[in-house]
């Protein structure tokens, strides 16, 4: 994410996809071809990405209004994390009708995007596995601070990586604005269980997140690790930035980006201390 002068109203539908709830189909419609691969018919609860009949915002607070957002355990790694140097605690943001964007099945998994066999025999084969090398040090930045694993399948990813460019955006004036070098985003959806009487009154649903993290090809060298850094930060629960460029979540980006520092992290346990919707039942 990088802060925009887009009203709330307008920024909200670019990077939250849709909330809505999970019948019996397996119908994935969306104009992003990367998230439309995505469904997640293998998984022990039967889950469905739906975009193509979108609640409306109030829809969605109607539903969440039914009960109130709750904290869940911290990760291991910060429960235990004790330091006094401070936070930008106060520049995340808490999304309306979702609260916190806090993960609570642990380990988070990842999925960073592979070149084919076939690419590999391009002349862009090194540079794509170069690229692979640096987002996976990013993630091993992060995984000293928290549990994340690297998994093969962007279908059933926590986080997707994708080395592909971010799209256009529109300023509140309706003019085209240069794409972002990366950019994370995030989707909402259902966990949907149906109940042994099979009837559709009966669902219960978990909220639940996923998050997609795109990197300009045409970021190269360090810019793609401190890149690939920052929007981790993101997709982790840093919704905001810091002030301070000797964090990794400072607003601009920056070719050598700083190791991640303990006011990140300070601001990562402060925000895994707050209430969310998400891993909660939703009815
Ligand atoms: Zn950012």
């Amino acid at each position: 994410m990088k802060k925009t002068n887009l009203p709330k109203t307008l920024r909200q539908p670019l990077v939250i996809a849709i909330l809505t709830w999970l019948t019996f189909l397996s119908v994935i419609l969306t104009t992003d071809p990367i998230i439309a691969k995505n469904s997640f018919n293998n998984s022990p609860i039967q889950t469905n990405l739906i975009n193509h009949l979108p609640k409306t915002a109030s829809e969605a607070a109607s539903d969440a209004e039914n009960i109130l957002p709750k904290p869940h355990p911290l990760p291991e790694t910060l429960q235990q994390w004790q330091d006094s140097s401070g936070d930008y605690f106060s520049e995340i943001e808490s999304i309306s009708s979702v609260g916190y964007l806090i993960w609570s099945q642990f380990p988070v998994t990842v999925y960073i995007q592979t070149p084919t066999p076939e690419q590999l025999e391009t002349f862009e084969g090194k540079s794509l596995q170069t690229w692979v090398t640096f987002v996976s040090q990013a993630v091993a930045e992060w995984s000293v601070y928290f549990p994340l694993k690297i998994i093969d399948d962007p279908e059933t990813a926590d986080i997707a990586i994708w080395r592909r460019r971010p799209g256009l955006r529109l300023s509140e004036t309706g003019e085209i604005l240069p794409a972002r070098s990366a950019e994370a985003h995030y989707q909402l959806y259902h966990i949907s269980q149906e109940k042994s009487d099979n009837s559709p009154e009966e669902l219960t649903g978990i909220l639940a997140h996923k998050f997609t993290i795109l990197l300009s090809p045409t970021q190269t060298g360090s810019y793609i690790q401190s890149a690939a850094k920052h929007e981790l930060g993101h997709a982790l629960g840093i919704w905001g930035h810091s002030p301070l460029e000797t964090d990794v979540m400072y607003l601009a980006q920056v070719r050598n980006s700083p190791p991640i520092s303990p006011r990140d992290i300070n601001t990562l346990q402060r925000i895994y201390q707050q209430p969310t919707y998400l891993g909660w039942p939703i009815k």
